[in-house]
Order: structure tokens, then sequence, then C-alpha cells
């Protein structure tokens, strides 16, 4: 199919994604984003080689991964010890993979899809906030905030965790996950320079925080992970007090104070990791689907979060152009998909019971479960059967 009139509703990662990819393949895309301008939030993101392969695929690859940093090895440590545990090799992923292992700062991510996607001829409207989704006929309406509609041909909802697309699927909230998780953007000092070139993880009972460069080495992006009863609201720029980390982490290596000394007060920001159940569904009426956080919102305890939204985007895109209908397009899409999400949902949730173990000295003996070992950097967006 050519020239299908396409309204995507969300500018996220996955969104902008799928706009860039469909617009390529020859559709006619509108993108529709509630924000009105783009804003600079957000910290770091780690783009796994599966992530990096569906940037390949929409021409942004090299860009971003000049932009960004490619780690050669992450370290995990004791929390309380700070004794390595293990010391995982990322020095040969391009080779292995035929594609990097990025970490960017997510405002320089969203900049090159940005101009990307207006290169490409996508039709963006910013400050348009979409309240609901219904039919007119045999076409499907989003219905905006301010009083105005538009029909499309296709609709797909890209609108993230919240997503009002999904209500059509399902009314059910997200659900909270039991974690909440606090980021911050240390400016670097002679005291953390040498963390610069070695990321990591230190991880303890119920607890973990991780660590890594951004911006050529200018920033140390921090996200401390808790275990935490209580508290379920979500947002980027939700302010906490540096005095919570070091509550929480008290009792923890030297290093860690001095990753939490590192932060300059006013510059931590926390949030509740909510998180959606599979859908059994992703489509309606063969005219509106969803791709991204809206169709299967996980944890972020693999980092692939945001990876399978662009391989959504991308297989979406491949099998709308190859399909003659939307029907055959939407079931297709949701054959090739759906297993390996619900399958990432649920090891994400696993892998934070194994990194948050009771015994963290075991880490890494016997059988290592991770997103390497679980083949998930493997997957191929551009040439994976559709
Ligand atoms: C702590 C943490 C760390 C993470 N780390 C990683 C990582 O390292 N690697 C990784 O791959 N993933 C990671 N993730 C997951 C990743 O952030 C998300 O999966 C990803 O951002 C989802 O992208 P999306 O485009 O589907 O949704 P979003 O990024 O949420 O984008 C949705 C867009 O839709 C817009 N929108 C919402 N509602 C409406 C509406 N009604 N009308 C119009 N527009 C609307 C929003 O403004 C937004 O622009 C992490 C998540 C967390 C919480």
């Amino acid at each position: 199919m050519k020239d299908l009139d396409i309204a995507l509703v969300g500018a996220g990662i996955a969104g902008l994604t799928a706009a860039i990819a469909l617009a390529k393949s020859g559709q006619s895309v509108s993108l529709y984003e509630a924000a009105p301008a783009w804003g600079d939030v957000g910290a770091g993101i780690t783009l796994a080689p599966n992530a990096m392969r569906g940037l390949d695929y929409i021409g942004v690859g090299e860009a971003i991964a000049e932009i960004g940093i490619e780690p050669s090895t992450q370290q995990i440590s004791h929390w309380q010890s700070g004794e390595t545990l293990l010391m995982v090799d990322r020095s040969q992923t391009r080779k292995q993979y035929n594609s990097a292992y990025v970490y960017i700062h997510r405002a320089d991510l969203h900049q090159v899809l940005v101009a990307e996607a207006e290169k490409a001829g996508v039709k963006i409207h910013l400050g348009k906030s979409v309240q609901s989704v219904n039919y007119q006929g045999l076409k499907p309406v989003l219905n905006f905030a301010d009083n105005s509609r538009v029909e499309a041909e296709l609709i797909i909802g890209a609108d993230g965790l919240k997503s009002q697309v999904r209500q059509l699927f399902d009314s059910v909230a997200p659900h909270f996950t039991g974690h909440i998780a606090y980021r911050a953007l240390a400016p670097i000092t002679p005291e953390i320079q040498h963390l610069i070139d070695q990321p990591g993880m230190h991880i303890g009972p119920g607890k973990m925080i991780v660590r890594y460069p951004l911006r050529k080495g200018q920033l140390l992006n921090l996200v401390f992970f808790a275990r935490q009863d209580g508290w379920t609201e979500d947002g980027w720029s939700i302010p906490a007090e540096l005095q919570e980390l070091r509550d929480l982490y008290a009792g923890w290596s030297d290093e860690v104070g001095t990753l939490i000394d590192s932060i300059r007060p006013g510059t931590v920001f926390k949030w509740a990791i909510n998180a959606h159940s599979p859908l059994p569904q992703w489509s309606i009426e063969n005219k509106v689907t969803l791709i991204g956080d809206a169709a299967h919102a996980m944890t972020p305890f693999l980092g692939q979060g945001a990876a399978t939204g662009i391989e959504d985007a991308v297989i979406l895109a491949r099998i709308l152009q190859a399909a003659e209908t939307t029907e055959n397009a939407l079931s297709r899409y949701q054959a090739v998909r759906h297993e390996r999400t619900t399958f990432i949902q649920k090891e994400s949730n696993e892998n934070a019971d194994r990194l948050q173990g009771e015994a963290a000295e075991l880490y890494g003996l016997g059988n290592l479960r991770n997103e390497e070992t679980l083949g998930l950097f493997k997957y191929d967006c551009i040439t994976e059967s559709i």
C-alpha cells in the first residue's frame, strides 16, 4: 500500500520513528503531539543494538552513534563492598550485531528524529491533545482538546503509558509495579571523572543504581531504583530531595556515596514506575492500532522499552508497504510483534528480581540471564520475516 492517509498520535521515540519509516515508504503521515513545543526533557537512554538497527533503517543510526557514546565495557558492582561482580565486554558489539550499543541524552535523540521527520515530509502538529477516538461511518476519527477533529484511513496510537488511543482497547489504567526511580545528571568533577570511562551498575537487595556518561563525557547519567510502596505518581519532572537518596542508600559503598555527593541539590527527579499488562488484541476494525508504550509499557530493567517501540515502528511500516489491505497488515503486525513484546515485558520484571536479589554476591555466577544472553540484541527489524 502507498499514499495511505495515516494519523499518528504522539511524537515520542516510537511515534517519530514510525512517522519517518512510514513517510519514507510512501505513506501520507500526519503526526499529532499534545506538547505545545519541543522541550529538553529527560535524561539518558540506552539504545541497544536491536534499537539501533531500527534507527539505521530510518537513516539516522550513524548520526545518533556519533552524538552518543559507545561503551567498551560495563561493570556490575556489589552494593556494599563495591567489588566487581561482572565485567561485560561491549567492545565487539558492532561486529557481533552489525549495529552499535549507544548511550545518548533523550533530548539529543529527539532532536535528530524531529529533523529527520521534517525532512521526510511528515506533517507535524504540536499542541494537539487527543481526547478520544471514535468512528464516523467506516473512518476512525481523532477528537482533540481544542474541539477539532481529524479523520484518517489508519490511526496509530504512539501516545505512551497514559495513551488515550489505548482506551479504545482497554480502559484499565497503568498499574504501579512496586518500583520507584530517581534520576539526576551530575556534572563531571575530579571525584567522579574515573566513572566516565567505566559505566556500570551497583546492585543490592531491593535497589540498584545505573550510571553512564552522556554528551561526550560532560555529564554522568544516574538512575537510582528502589522498591517502595505508597507513592505511585509518574512524570519526568517531580522534584526529590538529595537526602532521600542518602537515606535510601545508607550503608552502600563509598563510591555510591561519592556519586550521591556529586549531584547538585535541586536536580533530582523521581517517578513511580507504572506499566501495562499485555493486550490480547492490537487492532480495532482494522483501522486503529498501537505501538511503543501505548501497546506494551514495561519496566525498564532490560532497557528495552524504547527499543521495542522502535522495532514496532519499523515492522509496521514494512508490513503496511508490503500488504494489500490494512486488515492483512494489522493482523500480520500483531502476529510478528505480540509474542516478542509480551516475552520482554515478563522478562523485564524478572530481571529486577535477579538484579535486586538478597545475595548480590552471587550475581553473574551460573546461568546469567540478561538482555544479551536472552538474545534480544539479535532481533533485526530490517530483515525480520514479515
Ligand atoms: C527509568 C527509565 C529508564 C528507561 N531506560 C530505557 C533505556 O535505557 N532503553 C530503552 O529502550 N527504554 C528505556 N526506558 C523506556 C522508554 O523510556 C519508553 O519505553 C519510551 O520512551 C516509550 O516511547 P513511546 O514513544 O512509546 O512513548 P513516550 O515516550 O511516552 O511518548 C509519547 C508521546 O505521546 C504524547 N502524548 C501523550 N498523550 C497524548 C495525547 N492524548 N495526544 C497527543 N499526544 C500525546 C506525549 O506528549 C509524548 O510525546 C526507560 C524508562 C524508564 C522509566
